[in-house]
């Protein structure tokens, strides 16, 4: 079967990051301000992601003829994209989505529909949310629900078909069988990531991970913590499910050997949940000599000075966590335990001292947040010696408990596929705090953070500065050219 693996094109001078949110992706706008625009810039010239779905269904799919098309950088229009497509005389397109771009992805594939006849499969969770409607407009053939590469197995052995769990199709009717969510409960059980038609060297993690070729792995997937404006539980599921250590060491020496990668991202929501698993993963890749720099995402709640002290011998350079809102109250209305601030400001002057660069996540306007509050918590964080934060306005993401707050408080109003069809979604909402407030305390952090004279002097004393300086000047020529929205 002749297959194309997609990661379709964004409209002109956006970008999105389709692995980010639990496949909901990332449409990065960090705010008004030129400041904010600039960071929201560098971040997305910086992060470029490859979508791991596709890989995986690369190696699932090793026996079929498949061509992988990266468009993400290419606009919808551009004949050159859907010229690629129709080239490889696809019988099916698996495409990545995004909530983001769901509607211009849809119209993209209305298009290789026409010009190709290759059936549609989609991948990511905006697709799973809204296949009802996509099936009966018959915008799509088939839509993964759950792990993708339950569905991606199906095509695989020819066992494809409405009713099974992870697959959503329409039956021979027209109408369409929503399916339970499928997951493989043994992760170790699926082959590799085939990388070989990906581009390692298009894809980096700048500032975090600075080393290419780079690529991402996920070492489990799930979990528990259920914070309610979270989309990765509705996506992977609760229940944690690890892979053994062994297989993710195996994993990145073949990255290492096999494809010349320097730079792993693990795209785990939360890493270090098994402190034990980890611990025993970092002894591995030490005793191993793997010669790999790699990033984590986990809670500080998850990690210890051992822990801490293993994984920068083994290579770790980045760990990336949420940052709670200092009054408990508040953590509480979002479902999230945290930890004491002191215990959080010891774990990252840990994770540096061992040369782990820090980066906090803040979520503006959750449920529970005063703006008292907020201010409180922000110039907590800036007394943090964490080398980056992300400030991001709280969005109700389809499928989460904070949508469905939301909608039923009035929030927000119900996101149709009319709505994405139509172009942006509006999915930022008025909550607690109002959503124009929001952008301005999100400005406002970004600025104060980033231009605090203690941040600037960090910078500039940096091993890296030149080259920071290098990347900034580049994105800066593009910003001024206008080539780049920011
Ligand atoms: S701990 Fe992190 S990944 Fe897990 S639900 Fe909360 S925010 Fe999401």
């Amino acid at each position: 079967m002749r297959i194309v693996l997609l990661n379709p094109p964004v409209p002109k001078g956006r970008f999105t990051n389709r692995d980010l949110m639990g496949g909901m992706g990332i449409d990065d706008d960090f705010g008004v301000g030129l400041g904010p625009r600039f960071v929201a810039l560098l971040k997305n010239e910086g992060t470029r992601l490859p979508v791991i779905a596709l890989a995986y269904a690369a190696g699932i799919l090793a026996s079929h003829d498949v061509t992988v098309l990266d468009q993400s950088r290419l606009d919808p229009h551009d004949p050159a994209a859907l010229d690629a497509v129709v080239r490889a005389r696809p019988e099916w397109v698996i495409a990545a989505t995004s909530f983001a771009f769901l509607g211009a992805e849809l119209r993209y594939l209305e298009r290789v529909r026409e010009a190709t006849g290759a059936k549609r499969m989609l991948l990511h969770q905006g697709a799973t949310f809204f296949a009802d409607d996509i099936l009966k407009r018959g915008l799509a053939e088939a839509i993964s629900a759950g792990d993708p590469e339950v569905i991606v197995q199906h095509l695989a052995k020819g066992s494809l078909a409405p009713g099974l769990d992870g697959v959503r199709m329409a039956d021979d009717t027209g109408r369409p069988v929503l399916a339970v969510n499928g997951f493989i409960a043994d992760l170790d059980t699926l082959p590799f990531p085939a990388w070989e038609q990906f581009m390692p060297e298009g894809y980096g993690y700048f500032p975090l991970l600075k080393q290419k070729p780079f690529a991402t792995m996920l070492s489990s997937r799930g979990c528990p913590y259920l914070c309610h404006f979270c989309p990765y539980p509705i996506a992977q599921g609760a229940p944690f499910r690890p892979r053994r250590p062994e297989r993710v060491a195996d994993e990145m020496e073949m990255l290492a050997s096999r494809h010349g990668v320097r730079a792993v991202l693990f795209r785990d929501p939360t890493f270090s949940l098994d402190i034990g698993r980890v611990k025993a993963l970092a002894r591995a890749l030490i005793e191993r000599r793997v010669p790999l720099q790699f990033g984590i995402e986990t809670r500080l709640d998850r990690m210890d000075d051992e822990l801490i002290e293993l994984l920068g011998r083994a290579g770790c350079r980045s760990a990336e966590f949420g940052v709670d809102p200092i009054d408990e109250h508040t953590r509480l209305a979002s479902h999230r335990r945290g930890i004491k601030p002191e215990r959080a400001a010891a774990l990252i002057r840990t994770m540096e001292s061992n040369g782990i660069a820090t980066a906090g996540l803040f979520v503006i306007g959750t449920p529970g947040q005063s703006d008292d509050e907020m201010h409180r918590t922000l110039d907590w964080i800036e007394t943090l010696d964490v080398s980056y934060m992300n400030y991001e306005v709280a969005t109700p993401f389809p499928g989460t408990a904070l949508y469905t707050e939301a909608v039923q408080k009035g929030w927000t109003r119900p996101i149709t596929l009319d709505d994405l069809l139509d172009g942006d979604p509006k999915l930022a909402f008025n909550g607690v705090i109002d959503l124009a407030r929001m952008k301005e305390l999100q400005d406002r952090a970004l600025s104060r953070f980033y231009l605090r004279p203690r941040k600037v002097a960090r910078e500039v004393l940096n091993r890296d500065f030149f080259e920071n300086v290098r990347f900034m000047t580049r994105s800066g020529i593009k910003f001024l050219r206008g080539e780049r929205k920011a």
